[in-house]
């Protein structure tokens, strides 16, 4: 199946697994989502609950054993997943952009931030030494570097956490990516920068008209900055929607646990529901709706049959409480 055309990415029925000594752990379990260009779109659940794995899958570093066993990944149209190892590399980086947890994760603590910027611009675009340095400055001005022209030279030590976080940002954006995949990219920071990491991403993004899916476990992030939002749990999409219509109305019982728990930007939970219980291990994932323990609206059919994603209002839920209004919807008629 090709993907969307209208859609910059498409993920199709993708199913990653790992297999060990016992037998084969599912990790994402036949999940399909698309991003529109210029689109932010949230992943948010549990930690656990395939979200950054789903975000490694599409740039090619899920780390073995680890390993795509089904479905297919298309951007722009062009299917990814069964790249070469150089070829999804190329990609990496020119079409699509990365930002981690931790910024150490993406700079060299050895090379001056200059010296990462310009080759990273030069690796992707046609420009000499000299364009790619004011390039390279350009961004820093762009991503709110003060001072940018003295520090440009300067190590990654030199910058506060915020700081090599926004050198970050300016890495992934060198070579005008169409997408960019942020896995949970404030997380590390003091509460205090988040707020402006987020906006500045966000800003950065629609100017440049750079689609982000953005994996983070924080609900208050996602109402801040995405356009619409995927809520995984055991590796499934539980709900996918509008992110106004999600936060407003949430319809999955266990996004309503998600929205209980709703933080204002910039402060931490530490808990991400106030639903009781743990999302279960790999291992242990029930048969029918994987909620199920959890649920208080579980009914024996949960307990056996898996819940499709169907479409309601402008959203789609995975829940047997859909099904039946939309039988009831159906005899009235
Ligand atoms: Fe709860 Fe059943 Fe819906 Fe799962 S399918 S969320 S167990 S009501």
């Amino acid at each position: 199946m090709q993907g969307d055309n209208q859609a910059l990415l498409s993920v199709r029925n993708l199913r990653i697994e790992f297999p060990n000594r016992r037998g084969t752990l599912v990790a994402v379990d036949d999940i399909s989502f698309d991003i529109a260009p210029g689109e932010i779109l949230g992943v948010v659940g549990e930690s656990g609950a395939g979200k950054s794995l789903t975000g490694a899958a599409i740039i090619g570093l899920i780390e073995p054993p680890g390993r795509i066993a089904q479905g297919e990944i298309f951007l722009e149209g062009q299917r990814i997943d069964h790249l070469p190892y150089e070829e999804i590399r190329k990609i990496r980086g020119r079409q699509i952009g990365a930002i981690f947890q931790d910024p150490l994760t993406s700079l060299n603590p050895l090379y001056s931030v200059s010296r990462q910027l310009i080759e990273t611009i030069q690796t992707h675009l046609p420009l000499n030494e000299r364009e790619a340095r004011a390039r390279a400055l350009e961004l820093l001005d762009e991503v709110g570097i003060p001072g940018a022209a003295e520090r440009i030279d300067h190590y990654p030590h030199q910058f506060s956490g915020g700081m090599r976080q926004r050198v970050v940002i300016a890495l992934a954006l060198c070579a005008e990516p169409r997408l960019i995949i942020a896995d949970e990219p404030t997380t590390a920071l003091d509460v205090s920068i988040q707020a402006q990491i987020i906006s500045l991403l966000k800003g950065l993004c629609k100017e440049h008209g750079t689609a982000v899916m953005l994996v983070t476990h924080d609900m208050g992030v996602i109402a801040e900055a995405a356009d619409r939002v995927a809520v995984m749990y055991s590796g499934r999409i539980a709900e996918i929607g509008p992110v106004q219509e999600v936060v407003r109305a949430a319809k999955h019982p266990y996004t309503h646990g998600l929205m209980g728990s709703i933080p204002h930007i910039g402060h931490h939970v530490d808990q991400l529901t106030q639903i009781e219980g743990s999302m279960p291990r790999l291992q242990e994932i029930p048969s029918g709706c994987p909620f199920n323990p959890r649920c208080e609206e579980a009914s024996d059919r949960c307990r056996v049959e898996r819940p499709n994603l169907q479409g309601v209002e402008q959203s789609e839920v995975a829940c047997h409480l859909f099904d039946a209004q939309r039988v009831e919807a159906r005899a009235g008629e």
